[in-house]
């Protein structure tokens, strides 16, 4: 490809050097996980999901799995003290450096706390949050149908009651601290998943390598990011 598309070596550089992260929010049932593999794979980054982790460390019963066991059945969070470790652990691996698609996390404040400082240790930072919106009967209907085609231990009638009530509690209002930096995506998440997958490819913030236009104010952004972190070491951008 000529004139710096997305497979040409310059804007593959630029990439490189100018790590992404975004955000998939929104409640259980939104369609976090759907979405935020087909964005990965787009914009090829890794995907970052804590739910899949702990259920394969439940499933292989280690030490993790077994203290997160409990929580997960009965549609709660997995407590900070346990969680933050595992946080820390998957932005410290070499592959995030490039930048990611965090999946289920951060879910409390304590945990949107490491986010920032973790990330900011490295001068980089969250780029955008992807909110999911869908009304709540809808996202009754889908983990409904889910607990019928794949049996999830936490699919249970009560347990999805909690999943929503914790998500409304300890997750929801992390959307007013990001919103605060104006980093927020709010994404209708109900329809067909093409149509949801092709909104989010709208949104020039969370997919900048789209055309040859948002491919050079890409460039631009991490040469600036650059020399800012040249000139001042460690610098969180805003
Ligand atoms: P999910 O697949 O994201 O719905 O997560 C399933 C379950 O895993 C949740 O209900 C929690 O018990 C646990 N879990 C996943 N991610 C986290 C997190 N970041 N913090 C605490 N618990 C989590």
């Amino acid at each position: 490809m000529r004139g710096g598309g997305p497979g040409s070596g310059t804007s593959r550089v630029a990439l490189r050097r100018c790590p992404l992260f975004v955000l998939l929010l929104g409640a259980p049932g939104s369609g976090k996980g759907t979405q935020g593999k087909i964005l990965a794979e787009r914009l090829g980054l890794r995907k970052i999901t804590t739910g899949d982790i702990l259920r394969a460390a439940v499933r292989d019963g280690t030490p993790l799995g077994r203290q997160a066991k409990k929580y997960m059945d009965d549609g709660k969070l997995v407590p900070d003290s346990v969680i933050l470790g595992l946080i820390k652990e998957e932005l410290a691996n070499p592959d995030a450096q490039e930048g990611a698609i965090f999946d289920g996390f951060p879910r409390t404040a304590a945990q949107a706390e490491l986010v920032d400082t973790t990330l900011g240790e490295h001068g980089q930072r969250l780029n955008r949050i992807l909110l999911l919106d869908v009304p709540e009967e809808e996202l009754l209907r889908r983990l409904t149908a889910r607990a019928a085609q794949e049996g999830r231990s936490d699919d249970t009638p009560a347990a999805i009651q909690t999943r929503l009530q914790v998500y409304q509690r300890d997750t929801a209002p992390l959307v007013a601290h990001y919103a605060e930096r104006g980093i927020v995506h709010r994404v209708p998440g109900s329809g067909p998943v093409d149509a949801i997958a092709t909104e989010i490819q709208r949104d020039r913030k969370s997919t900048r390598l789209n055309s040859s236009h948002s491919q050079i104010s890409y460039a631009v952004f991490c040469l600036k990011k650059k020399k800012r972190k040249k000139v001042h070491g460690h610098v969180a951008l805003s």
